[in-house]
């Protein structure tokens, strides 16, 4: 791709959207930035992120406030965008019908020449994508954990070698908006109801997903879960491989007590023992079989892989013991943002749990919540969807609602008996109370202080 004198557009000004402009300049290309938000918004943002010493030697010039371009920038060569801006933007009608328009994610895959794995699915994605990384680290490669983990591609994209990985979690977003873009590996981890405020239905959702399967290169290998019946029959001109139920056909399973990976012409044999494995939860157990999938797919060796899932660090905001009280543990699980999460991470508990839940909406139903209540002994609602949840417990377990994140802490400390649980695990979205999900776990651990605990 030709950069050198061309005038590129970037639309939305957040770290993607700088790494996009900073690629472009380095070769070349003029650039100017434009974004939404008011000037003061888009400082304060770039502030926030610890963008503002690079921002502004990533663009020519910056056109905050959702404002047309005029004059030379007016006809633009290229448009980039970045992944959290809608394929409907104004300003995608501004330019001639056949500029080219392409992610932040096509940009960096055009200037990458090392081995590229895709992620993606409902949840998972980030622990997964992290998980790999080490793993390629493990076998004595340079491995790079990169996308939507928050590090575009654009970042290194030139730097890595042949020999290198580029482990991508990528969201629907910005596979809908993929060309080139073919990785030798992708994986879709699992699939369930999230972002239906921004797709019309549950198949628009799942068909974005399934663009993975179609940009997967004959010889490639495709990663799923014997859980995912629709990724399952998805077709594609690679090969496939399972995880997950040995008798559903997985070719990476746990038996006898042992991790197991096998694939097309490999006959399954153990890779690592269960009780080695630094995070052994049922979810990142789902993660290290889907992670070894794919290992097997990068030639990564099994004593490599082994070693890698010995000293895996897991991930913060993600199932994080972050405080204790006596024999309550308060546990981070912020990033639960949809409710196959929060599903999901109560399997991981078998003592009693004290539930925070709530936050914004992303148009899900709720009523899953009730099969999952095993273990949970009272619910504290926050935030807006908080009695939407609240109406879809009613009668299966005792309900409070709480005003901020210090009183819900502080009334689920009252109500956790020893050895229970006080579990942030709220299924929606952060975004009435707080800037984003950390911002939420770290309010959790800080009221979890306030209420007496002590850090772990
Ligand atoms: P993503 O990047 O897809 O949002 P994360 O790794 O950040 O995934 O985890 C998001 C949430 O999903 C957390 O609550 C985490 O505990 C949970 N989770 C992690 N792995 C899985 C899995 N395999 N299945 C279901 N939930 C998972």
């Amino acid at each position: 791709m030709r950069l050198e004198g061309t005038r590129c557009w970037v639309i939305g000004l957040a770290r993607s959207g700088c790494a996009a402009g900073g690629l472009l300049r380095r070769h070349g290309a003029h650039v100017l930035g434009l974004d939404d938000s008011a000037p003061d918004v888009l400082n304060a943002r770039w502030e926030r992120e610890g963008l503002a010493a690079t921002a502004a030697g990533c663009f020519d010039e910056v056109l905050p406030g959702g404002r047309r371009p005029v004059g030379d920038w007016a006809n633009p060569d290229l448009v980039v965008i970045s992944p959290g801006v809608p394929g409907t933007h104004p300003l995608l009608g501004v330019p001639a019908p056949e500029t080219p328009v392409i992610g932040e994610l096509e940009l960096g895959v055009r200037f990458c020449r090392a081995q590229m794995a895709a992620i993606t699915g409902t949840n998972g994605k980030s622990t997964t994508t992290e998980l790999l990384a080490h793993l390629v680290r493990a076998a004595g490669r340079r491995g790079e954990a990169l996308g939507n983990v928050g590090r575009p591609l654009c970042l290194v994209a030139e730097e890595l070698e042949p020999d290198d990985v580029a482990v991508l979690e990528v969201s629907s977003f910005q596979l809908e908006t993929a060309q080139t873009f073919s990785p030798r590996v992708g994986a879709v981890l699992n699939l369930a109801p999230d972002h239906l405020d921004r797709y019309p239905d549950l198949a628009a959702y799942y068909a974005a997903k399934q663009r993975l399967a179609d940009l997967m290169p004959p010889g490639g290998l495709f990663v799923t879960w014997t859980n995912c019946p629709e990724a399952m029959a998805w077709p594609t001109a690679a090969t496939q491989l399972w995880f997950g139920d040995e008798r559903a056909g997985a070719g990476v399973f746990f038996r006898d007590g042992a991790l197991w990976a096998g694939g097309p012409g490999l006959a399954p044999r153990p890779v690592v023992g269960e009780p080695e494995l630094a995070q052994r939860s049922p979810t990142n157990r789902l993660n290290a079989l889907a992670a070894v999938a794919m290992g097997l797919g990068l030639d990564l060796p099994f004593e490599a892989m082994a070693d890698g899932l010995r000293t895996f660090a897991g991930l913060a905001d993600r199932h994080e013991l972050v405080a204790v009280r006596g024999g309550v543990r308060f546990v981070n699980d912020t990033k639960a943002t949809n409710v196959h999460a929060v599903c999901a991470g109560l399997a991981d508990h078998h003592e009693q749990v004290v539930l925070i839940a709530g936050g914004s909406g992303k148009g899900e139903d709720y009523a899953p919540l009730r099969e999952v209540m095993g273990a949970v002994r009272h619910v504290v609602l926050i935030g807006a969807e908080g009695p939407a949840i609240g109406r879809a417990l009613a009668g299966r377990v005792p309900l409070s609602e709480a005003a901020d994140m210090d009183q819900a802490v502080a009334m689920a400390a009252g109500l956790a008996e020893p050895d229970a649980t006080v579990l942030l695990s709220p299924a929606c979205a952060s975004f009435d109370m707080f800037a984003n999900y950390r911002e939420r776990g770290t309010a959790f651990a800080a009221a979890a202080l306030k209420a007496g605990a002590r850090r772990p």
